[in-house]
């Protein structure tokens, strides 16, 4: 029997965000109809963008459905679910996709599996486990499957469909979960997750001044994200979503910088699909020169300044 997915689009107020197209392109790889839903208010702009890639787009405006709270999206995901037959529920393993779809699979009384990174058949899928130290191969045996997909494995589906926009009116039911607030930081950088050239600092940056002095200016030079080493955010040196790692962000970009990190395993597991790592760090020993392309061993602070000199005299 074919299946018939269903993807929970992410957005934020403009665009539809490439971790949802990784998502469609995994569940590509199961035959089937893919459908697309978004949830929100002032959506339609996504929904007919989200068209371009799937056949069908479900999209539902409910003040209810405003900020992305998990328990009202969990209700509506799971009722249009039930009225479409889906097989296949997909998110990526985003901040939202993991509140979300476990509270999902609950509903629909279904099997999960989290942060993918290959679909293996149409219930089999590989995910990474013990900080991406083993890969795991999980098969789920109930007839509704929820999945969160890892957004770096899976390259982001074209705009090669036309779909149908169809608008209906979702219930999100009461809730217990009350929204308090949200705070955006605005950045002219890339988002990390995205961007193609991140520049990571860690605790050999001594404090958030290194951040300024060192990682700032090079990451102007090379129109990079900014990334940090755990230590470093749980120390209050950068902010909390900068960091990398197995409990941070997952980043693939095609040029990773790591300055000052050591190159611990929880780090490790979020940067190692990088293209090219270039690691700076004073120890040679240091576990991050293990996964670096280049390694420079010296001290940050007399390497990087040169570096940032070069860069702009090539600009
Ligand atoms: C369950 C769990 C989850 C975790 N999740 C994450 C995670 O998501 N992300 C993460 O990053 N960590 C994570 N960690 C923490 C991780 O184990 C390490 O503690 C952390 O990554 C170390 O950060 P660091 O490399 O900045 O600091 P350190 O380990 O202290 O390393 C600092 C490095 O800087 C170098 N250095 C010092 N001075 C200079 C200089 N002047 N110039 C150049 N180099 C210099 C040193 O040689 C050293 O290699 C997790 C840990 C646990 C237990």
């Amino acid at each position: 029997m074919s299946a018939t997915h269903l993807i929970v689009a992410e957005y934020d107020s403009t665009h539809l965000k490439n971790a949802t197209l990784s998502a469609v392109t995994a569940a590509q790889k199961i035959e089937g109809t893919v459908h697309g839903l978004v949830l929100g208010k002032n959506v339609k702009h996504i929904a007919d963008a989200f068209a371009k890639h799937v056949s069908q787009v479900h999209y539902a405006e409910h003040d209810g459905l405003e900020h992305r709270v998990a328990q009202p999206y969990a209700k509506v995901i799971a009722d249009v679910a039930k009225s479409i037959g889906a097989t296949h529920i997909w998110a990526a393993a985003t901040a939202a996709g993991k509140d979300m779809m476990p509270r999902v699979a609950t509903r629909l009384d279904a099997a999960m599996a989290s942060d993918i990174s290959d679909v293996v058949d149409t219930k089999t899928y590989k995910r990474p486990m013990w900080a991406g130290g083993l890969t795991g191969t999980v098969a789920l045996s109930t007839s509704i499957q929820v999945i969160t997909v890892r957004p770096t494995e899976f390259v982001q589906a074209a705009a090669n469909a036309s779909g149908n926009v169809s608008n209906f009116a979702a219930d999100p039911g009461p809730s217990t979960t009350r929204f308090v607030g949200f705070e955006e930081v605005k950045s002219e950088r890339p988002e990390l997750a995205d961007a193609s050239v991140v520049i990571s600092g860690g605790r050999g940056l001594k404090g958030p001044e290194g951040f300024k002095q060192l990682i700032e200016p090079l990451a102007d030079q090379l129109n990079a994200a900014i990334g940090a080493s755990r230590a470093v955010c749980d120390a209050g040196w950068v902010p909390n979503d900068w960091q990398v790692g197995q409990t941070g962000k997952v980043v693939a970009p095609k040029l990773y910088i790591a300055i000052g990190i050591s190159g611990a395993i929880q780090h490790v597991a979020g940067m190692k699909g990088s293209k090219v790592t270039v690691a700076i760090n004073k120890d040679p020993e240091a576990p991050i020169f293990q996964v670096a392309d280049y390694g420079l061993v010296g001290d940050a602070f007399t390497i990087v300044p040169e570096l940032i000199e070069r860069l702009k005299a090539l600009a």
